[in-house]
């Protein structure tokens, strides 16, 4: 066995280590090469010693949720990817307050503040994305964002110090936060709802499945919106302005139902899926002077994208 492998099962337990992990088993594009290692922690203290032990032998390492918002390289990731997600799952409901471990899915913590009759969590009940996830990039819809909801999130910091902030100190703005800028870890959170009704939660949360049904692709394998809103215009809108609803390169293609959302078709590969994001900002940059950012966080080794200022 490798010395990395024992590494790693010393922090996690054997069981939760793997090598050569294929990551298209762990995004919702359903691509990505192996990750050199692969390491599933069950708790804040097993985590903390696989991310030290990382840290303290130079090995490369990378936080996934339920890579709902990844691309990873065909040739995957040459380090550690450490995923927190259904091993920390937890879930608890004190009063108006939910607290959860940041591997718990937002439409999991949806149901259970709607079980409580607790309101404010409707918007989120969609996302396919874990609390962790969705507090790094301050993930929100219609009308909704996790800023709002936010009370405090535990974190562990990059000198590994586990902290406590309160939402005011996470720096979150659309599609942001300082855990991102910072590389902070999100162990867990404490959300403040209010109380509501039972039926026009469940209600509120049905209107947005449907809303969401008629008008995303979520028949086929995507990460989301591909492109960040920018100021002023909607990324969806100009690229179908541009005349790129169905354009593609081979089972890459832009929804013809929803032109923000890139699906694989089948068997699309990142290498496809990064040429088409790049035909798409070339288009809309040379037709509408606007630069369109990745909200898709990109994994591995991809090429520089085309400068276009
Ligand atoms: C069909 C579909 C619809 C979507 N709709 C929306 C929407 O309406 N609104 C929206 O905002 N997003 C949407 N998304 C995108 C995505 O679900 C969100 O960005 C979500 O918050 C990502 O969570 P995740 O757990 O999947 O994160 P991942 O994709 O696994 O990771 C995303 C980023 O977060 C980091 N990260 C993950 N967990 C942690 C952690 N515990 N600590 C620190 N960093 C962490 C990763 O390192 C990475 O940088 C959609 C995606 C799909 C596929």
């Amino acid at each position: 066995m490798s010395a990395i492998y024992e590494m790693l099962a010393e922090c996690a337990g054997e069981n939760q280590v793997f090598c050569m992990e294929p990551m298209s088993r762990h995004t919702t594009f359903r691509i990505g090469g192996p990750a050199d290692w692969f390491v599933a922690p069950q708790n804040a203290e097993q985590l903390q010693a696989a991310v030290s032990a990382c840290r303290r032998e130079n090995l490369p390492f990378f936080i996934l949720g339920n890579g709902s918002n990844l691309l990873v390289s065909d040739a995957g990731y040459h380090g550690v990817v450490i995923q927190i997600y259904k091993n920390m799952e937890k879930i608890s409901v004190d009063g108006t307050k939910v607290r959860a471990e940041a591997g718990a899915l937002l439409s999991a913590l949806a149901a259970s503040a709607r079980d409580a009759e607790l309101t404010g969590m409707e918007f989120a009940s969609g996302i396919p994305g874990t609390l962790g996830g969705a507090v790094t990039m301050n993930a929100g819809a219609y009308g909704g964002e996790m800023k709002d909801i936010l009370k405090n999130v535990t974190v562990l910091d990059t000198e590994n110090r586990i902290r406590k902030l309160d939402v005011a100190e996470l720096g979150l703005g659309y599609r942001t936060s300082l855990v991102k800028k910072e590389n902070w870890i999100v162990l867990e959170a404490e959300l403040e709802l209010m109380p509501g009704d039972v039926s026009a939660i469940t209600a509120r949360m049905e209107e947005l499945r449907e809303m969401r049904t008629s008008k995303q692709p979520l028949n086929y394998p995507s990460a989301g919106s591909t492109f960040k809103r920018p100021e002023g215009y909607f990324a969806g809108k100009l690229i179908m302005d541009a005349g790129l609803a169905g354009a593609s390169v081979n089972d890459a293609q832009i929804s013809e139902k929803h032109c923000g959302f890139l699906i694989n078709r089948g068997t699309a590969t990142a290498e496809d899926v990064w040429k088409l994001m790049e035909k798409v900002r070339r288009a809309v940059w040379d037709q509408f002077g606007v630069v369109l950012e990745p909200e898709v966080r990109l994994l591995g080794t991809f090429p520089e994208p085309e400068q276009l200022r």
